[in-house]
């Protein structure tokens, strides 16, 4: 190698080096899986100029999954599609790999933490001469390195702000948290030409369940009205508990004929729930609610605020009509 080819592959070297460390600032300011895997998986071939790569991940008790899952807008919800979840990784070191068409070349990277493999990055090129046996990683493993720690960062960032939406009690979402679903749902609906469905509840004569059976029967029968809500609608369907005993459910894709059927299946279930005090004996509860479809459009946005003050008038109507009823709300718009 003459002296211009040891200068011109230093000079490579030295650009490439800038390029790493401006990739892992920008990595290292990633506070959400959004963040995070758009960078991956957007940023990390562009800056780079690879024409695949592929993102491993150990996810032994779906978690991980689960998580990104929770955070990630629909939009954004094709690159968990893009990732790879495995429950154990077999050991493997960083260098290069062998490909299939159409890659010529590839490169593996080990994520590793505290000697803990999280997972692994692939890199594909075209060229055959992009990832050779001769080249230095060193830099590289650098790089993954820092994803491993982003990873690990991500992903407790993610467990607070879950938390910080999440009532403890129930597991449901809180009031922010339904209401982030909510906007979510509207700013879907709004694309998708979808509507859905609310529905507020609240349980009946709940005072004397505490009164007469102690706070911690109470405290069973707001867990069980949870479950029970779970088992109606769709995993995926937001139910948020906005205050003490009262509670909404969002329902994508819900129409007024399709409510007519769910609302009175809610109040059966309610009516069957098995809560028992603390001496065994069944404790029954009903509730009451209100419910409507709201049609998301662009230029009349509203707000959970609004459509709760609503569902609010008719769920004070359904109590003054005796309880253990449901009423259809006007809709808005
Ligand atoms: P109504 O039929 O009109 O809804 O009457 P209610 O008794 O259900 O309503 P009220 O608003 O008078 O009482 C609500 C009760 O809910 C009072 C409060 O102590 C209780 N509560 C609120 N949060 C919790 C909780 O986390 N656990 C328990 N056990 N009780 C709670
Ligand atoms: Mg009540
Ligand atoms: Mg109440």
């Amino acid at each position: 190698m003459d002296l211009q080819q040891l200068l011109d592959n230093a000079r490579r070297n030295e650009a490439l080096l800038h390029r790493l460390q401006a990739f892992e600032l920008q990595l290292l300011s990633c506070q959400s899986w959004s963040d995070l895997l758009r960078l991956l998986l957007q940023g990390l071939p562009e800056q780079f100029g690879l024409d695949d790569i592929r993102l491993c991940l150990v996810d032994a008790d779906g978690q991980l999954y689960q998580s990104m899952g929770q955070s990630l807008t629909p939009e954004q919800a094709p690159w968990l599609e893009a990732l790879e979840f495995v429950t154990h990784l077999p050991q493997c070191r960083p260098g290069p790999v062998a490909v299939n068409p159409p890659w010529h070349s590839g490169l593996v990277l080990p994520l590793l933490r505290h000697e803990r493999c999280l997972g692994k990055l692939t890199l594909f090129s075209t060229r055959r001469d992009r990832f050779g046996d001769d080249m230095a990683t060193d830099f590289l493993q650098h790089l993954a390195a820092v994803i491993a720690a982003c990873l690990v960062m991500v992903e407790q960032s993610e467990q607070q702000t879950r938390l910080a939406l999440t009532d403890p009690l129930t597991g449901v979402e809180n009031r922010r948290g339904f209401e982030r679903l909510y906007t979510r749902e509207w700013a879907r609906g709004l694309r998708q030409f979808h509507e859905f469905a609310v529905i507020l509840l609240d349980l009946d004569f709940f005072k004397q369940v505490n009164d007469q059976h102690g706070h911690a029967t109470g405290d069973r029968a707001l867990q069980a009205l949870c479950n029970t809500l779970r088992q109606i609608v769709r995993p995926s369907d937001p139910i948020g508990r906005l205050g003490g005993e009262e509670f909404a459910l969002l329902v994508p894709g819900c129409s007024w004929s399709q409510l007519d059927s769910l609302v009175p299946r809610i109040q059966q279930a309610i009516r069957q729930m098995d809560v028992r005090n603390d001496s065994g004996q069944r404790v029954t509860m009903t509730a009451s609610g209100s419910y409507l479809v709201v049609t998301p459009r662009a230029h009349s946005r509203i707000e959970l605020d609004q459509v709760i003050r609503l569902l609010d008038k008719y769920l004070y109507q359904a109590k003054a009509q005796g309880r253990d009823c449901f009423l259809a709300a006007r809709p808005p718009n």
